[in-house]
């Protein structure tokens, strides 16, 4: 690397447990965003600004105008234009640092394609609002040895801890099953504030660019809980907890998210009045072919990334991986409906 292309790096480079070196590490670097939403345009904005060499950006999502609150990669044209969140993020992040490679996939990350998306990867970087796909990367990260954050947020309370398989505890170690389905609270019932993201979401960075930069041995051995409304910070001791757990992904090796032993591939999303169906292995949808097949149906538009019928009171959202996303019903019956009515199997 050129002097000239790290004088953009100057201010961090000057942190001395960063230096040069690091700086030059971090180059290097490869990183997995999953999820774009809050916590996910918080950390890919971070790490591409600190010049991390190679950032995958994975959200199978488009925007709408309420996320415009906490996500702070996207603006209004953004909403206007019905971009998938990693698109508008790539295309924004490309301005902000044209020397890193950022790869934009606009898909659900399931256990069939998990291990495309993170193999070439340092670290995984969670951005995600579900815990299926926490598990299903948890999973993968302690079967391949992947260094990998987790975090999370709600009203004004976040969370967050590194996991170093064979080393700290995972995620499974902590909560040894995934909280059934609307049993905790969501951005729909509880809120969010764009205050606990900004803190979640750096600290989550900052782990990563430690790794990044080969700095592992400084990574947080702690839960980290911030309640920050009624400003408590709280730090939960789980060193010995790997040993104490009976864990079924680090004791026992069962790998059950991974190999698709426990997941959905059908979703209601979280805070969104929405629900996504998701295609057979393989499948895929040509929009030009559907938007031929739904002319007169329903009002049509699309974009070069996704089509959206808007009919029945709800929109369905089709993305070219064949997934769809029906807006305007949180029932998954009613949703399948639609879908088996408009969009076909
Ligand atoms: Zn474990």
């Amino acid at each position: 690397m050129s002097d000239k292309s790290l004088q953009r790096y100057d201010r961090q480079m000057r942190f001395a447990p960063l230096g040069e070196a690091g700086q030059t590490r971090l180059a290097q670097g490869r990183a997995l965003v999953c999820g774009c939403g809050a916590l996910g345009s918080v950390v890919a904005n971070t790490l591409v600004r600190a010049g991390v060499g190679f950032v995958r950006i994975v959200d199978r999502d488009f925007l709408e105008l309420n996320n415009l609150q906490r996500q702070v990669l996207f603006d209004e044209q953004d909403v206007a234009d019905g971009m998938p969140k990693a698109i508008a993020a790539a295309n924004k992040l490309r301005q902000i640092n044209s020397a890193v490679t950022i790869e934009p996939v606009v898909t659900d990350v399931t256990h069939r394609n998990v291990a495309a998306l993170a193999e070439d990867v340092d670290v995984i970087v969670d951005g995600t609002d579900n815990f299926a796909v926490r598990f299903l990367l948890n999973d993968y990260a302690v079967k391949h040895g992947k260094p990998w954050v987790y975090g999370g947020t709600i009203g004004a309370e976040g969370q967050t801890m590194t996991i170093l398989p064979g080393e700290t505890p995972c995620l499974a170690c902590l909560l040894p099953e995934a909280p059934p389905p609307g049993t905790t609270p969501t951005c729909d019932t509880a809120g969010i504030l764009g205050t606990i993201v900004g803190v979640i979401a750096s600290i989550e960075a900052n782990e990563a660019l430690k790794i990044l930069s080969g700095h592992s041995d400084t990574v947080s051995r702690k839960l980290t809980v911030i309640e920050l409304w009624d400003n408590r910070l709280r730090q939960v001791d789980v060193s010995r907890l790997r040993e104490q757990s009976n864990c079924r992904v680090c004791r026992h090796g069962q790998f059950d998210w991974l190999t698709g032993k426990l997941g959905s591939t059908s979703a209601v999303l979280c805070g969104r009045n929405a629900v996504q169906l998701s295609p057979p292995e393989g499948a895929a949808m040509s929009l030009d072919a559907l938007t031929a097949r739904l002319a007169g149906v329903g009002q049509v538009t699309r974009n070069q990334f996704l089509l959206r019928l808007s009919v029945d009171d709800c929109v369905l959202t089709v993305f070219p991986d064949g997934r769809t996303i029906v807006s305007g019903t949180d029932n998954l019956a009613a949703a399948r409906t639609l879908h088996a009515r408009y969009i076909g199997s």
